[in-house]
């Protein structure tokens, strides 16, 4: 399609005969300043608002030019790219995914999502133009459901931190922002390689039981049981050390009471 220039002119006359000129033509780019992203014709044969409607709907700039938008999609398209270059597809393996728990492309791109704020919570929902009947917490109903609160500051959440920090014997829980939480060289020099990647990994799996059980409680209605999330948590990482460490027989009960001092026999 050749690229041509328009006047206003021309064109509301075109617009009058039903002549959608503006789709009709391809724009002269330049550097970007003067065309929308989204909501022009630019690149492909539709405007990327038609293409991807649901980017669209997500988007919190939906007027924002070529140059202001582009180097942030491309950064953002990148950090995905590499992070989708560790996702297992096989989807049957349980001891795959348990055995590749640290480096799992599907855990990093949740916690990724969690510190960009790209979480559906209903305050980021809400933000997107999506209409809710409440942005409060459906879980605790005690503030906002911003990411912060669902996955730290929440009651439940706070409170499964506190019992996760507990048992791993890493001080007390004082309500990190979640960077602080989640920041993967938050990790002690007493502690064994395996053991800072576990504490790793427990946080990250912390960050997914508790999503979980917030869906549960919004779309299942249940109410959350902390106890019954430590236990999985800890399951599922016992499981993991199970499947690593071989010719031992590995005693559950001394990792639920004190996986610290476990680390050091096996
Ligand atoms: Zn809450």
């Amino acid at each position: 399609m050749a690229m041509l220039l328009y006047s206003c002119d021309q064109g509301k006359d075109l617009e009058d005969l039903r002549v959608h000129y503006k789709e009709s033509f391809e724009k002269s780019v330049g550097d970007g300043g003067d065309t929308l992203f989204r909501k022009e014709l630019w690149c492909g044969n539709d405007k990327l608002s038609n293409l991807f409607p649901r980017l669209y709907r997500l988007e919190l700039l939906p007027y924002a030019t070529i140059r202001e938008r582009l180097g942030r999609v491309l950064n953002e398209f990148q950090s995905l790219k590499s992070l989708l270059a560790n996702v297992s597809l096989d989807r049957n393996s349980k001891v795959k995914l348990r055995r590749s728990i640290v480096s799992n492309g599907e855990f990093k791109i949740f916690v990724w999502r969690a510190l960009k704020n790209r979480f559906p919570t209903r305050v980021e929902l809400d933000k997107r133009g999506i209409d809710l009947h409440s942005v409060r917490c459906p879980v605790c109903d005690g503030g906002l459901e911003t990411v912060e609160h669902a996955l730290v500051s929440c009651k439940f959440a706070s409170d499964l931190w506190g019992r996760i920090f507990n048992w791993w014997k890493s001080g007390a829980f004082n309500n990190h922002n979640i960077v602080e939480l989640l920041r993967e060289n938050n990790v002690s020099s007493s502690m064994s390689s395996l053991g800072n990647s576990l504490w790793i990994a427990i946080k990250w799996i912390g960050v997914y039981v508790i999503w979980k059980n917030r869906n549960i409680k919004v779309f299942g209605d249940k109410s959350w049981k902390i106890p019954v999330a430590l236990n999985e948590i800890q399951t599922l990482l016992f499981d993991w050390i199970s499947n690593i460490v071989t010719g031992k027989k590995l005693d559950q009960q001394t990792w639920l009471s004190n996986p610290v001092g476990y680390l050091n026999l096996v």
